[in-house]
């Protein structure tokens, strides 16, 4: 019987020890948070995204920075296969907007009590046990040393998955000790950056309480747009966040580190064209010619975005419509459909959803996540250079990857 030791019970982890013990292995899971898949717990908001049931080429359209080595894992455990485990374990699942599965509790605890429950019926889990390090002898890992109780302990066994997870919400018990043994072990790491994170705004003053929806957030990077959405976000006490300024973060994020001009544009509305746009403008200046700007604007924009507005346009006030004159109008609509921000950071690992970067892609084999240059370790989870879009498919990478490395580590003499 093949002997699988894990470290780390998050999403990944638990997974590769199910799909292991499935496969008649001795595993072991290591865990050090005192309750194991403290993150997925808080995922979703609390409700868990558990996954996407996008079909699989559009599906792989969300990860980065390499698809094609999520494919092989995708499609041995993919989304659909993922939601009947989860279903056969006794989860209901609900489909949302956006293909969104969620549990039809709503209750992500109740995601991370299916696993546990799945992972104790055939596996040992220790938790408060925190992994310190790994011993090696030809290019095979030997024993696992780790710190329980105050205790210096060490196990040994035929195969060793790395399943520790990011570095982001480290209070989680995500502080990205994995990432320390891969690279003494050879490994490359691709540098760590927070995704799925807030934007800080340049000569930005605090916009209370304004929360836009169906707006439209393009990402200038050196004067070229390079990532358009449309949806919801929100204004913050540093700059932006919500769900479309998620979707264009890790460009940003890799932008601002490159020291390029980051910008983003904000079409306030992009159900009118800029034509159809003019046209009520001038039809509203023509049949309420004595009404003020201001109360042009209160009819324009939600009412926290009147003050910027008059600060960008540069227009008093109370000046009455029918003093408008032409240059004014188009700074008006100029605003109205791109309403410019410089991009200064972003929010740091402590508040990003994921961490970009990672275990070097090109150090792990594909089809099975075992190490290119020691024997007998596996890789899953969010440890890996692969990170998603949001909407489930973060936690698709951790299930797929730690459903394939638990298969192959308990088939080691076989891989
Ligand atoms: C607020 C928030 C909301 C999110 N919502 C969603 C969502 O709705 N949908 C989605 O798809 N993704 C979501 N994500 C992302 C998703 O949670 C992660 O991508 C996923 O949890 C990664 O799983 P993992 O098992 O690789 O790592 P983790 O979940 O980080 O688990 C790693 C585990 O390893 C343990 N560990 C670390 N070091 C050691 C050590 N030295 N010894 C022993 N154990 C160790 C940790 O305590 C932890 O339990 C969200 C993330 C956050 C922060």
């Amino acid at each position: 019987m093949t002997k699988v030791v894990i470290a780390g019970g998050g999403p990944a982890g638990l997974m590769a020890a199910i799909r292991a013990a499935e496969k008649n292995a001795n595993v072991t899971i290591l865990e050090k948070m005192e309750k194991p898949a403290r993150k997925l717990r808080i995922t979703g908001k609390g409700r868990c995204n558990i996954t996407n049931t996008k079909p699989e080429d559009d599906f792989l359209e969300n990860i980065f920075p390499d698809a094609r080595f999520f494919r092989p894992s995708f499609g041995n455990f993919s989304n659909l296969d993922l939601i009947d485990f989860l279903n056969n374990a006794g989860l209901t699942t609900v489909e949302e907007r956006g293909c969104r599965v969620f549990p039809a509790s709503q209750k992500a605890w109740d995601v991370a009590e299916v696993l546990l429950k799945k992972v104790r019926e055939r596996c040992r889990i220790e938790c408060k046990a925190k992994v310190t390090g790994l011993d090696i002898e030809n290019r095979t890992v030997k024993t696992l040393y780790y710190e329980q109780y105050g205790q210096e302990l060490k196990i040994s066994g035929d195969a060793f998955i790395i399943a520790t997870g990011g570095i982001s919400y480290p209070l989680t018990g995500s502080t990205g000790d994995g990432y320390e043994w891969a690279q003494q072990t050879g490994h490359k790491i691709v540098p760590l950056r927070p995704s799925l994170t807030g934007l800080e705004l340049n000569g930005y003053s605090e916009i209370k309480n304004c929360m836009l929806k169906n707006v439209e957030l393009s990402l200038l990077v050196d004067n070229r747009t390079v990532k358009k959405e449309f949806g919801e976000m929100n204004f913050t006490k540093y700059g932006i966040d919500g769900p479309i300024v998620l979707k264009v973060s890790r460009n940003a994020v890799d932008a601002v580190l490159a020291n390029k001009k980051v910008e983003i544009l904000i079409n306030l509305k992009p159900a009118l064209s800029e034509e159809q746009l003019v046209k009520r403008i001038d039809r509203d200046t023509v049949s309420c010619s004595d009404m003020r700007f201001f109360d042009m604007l209160k009819n324009l924009l939600p009412a926290p975005l009147i003050d910027l507005f008059l600060k960008k346009t540069a227009i008093p006030a109370k000046k009455q419509l029918k003093d408008l004159n032409s240059l004014e109008i188009e700074k008006l609509i100029t605003n109205l459909v791109s309403l410019k921000f410089a991009v200064k950071g972003y929010r740091p690992f402590s508040e990003a959803i994921v961490t970009a970067g990672g275990i070097d892609l090109k150090d792990v084999n594909r089809k099975t996540m075992r190490s290119k240059h020691i024997d007998n370790l596996f890789f899953a989870g969010e440890i890996l250079d692969l990170d998603a879009n949001t909407g489930g498919y973060n936690l698709q990478i951790a299930f797929s990857t730690g459903y394939l490395a638990g298969e192959k580590a308990a088939a080691l003499h076989s891989v």
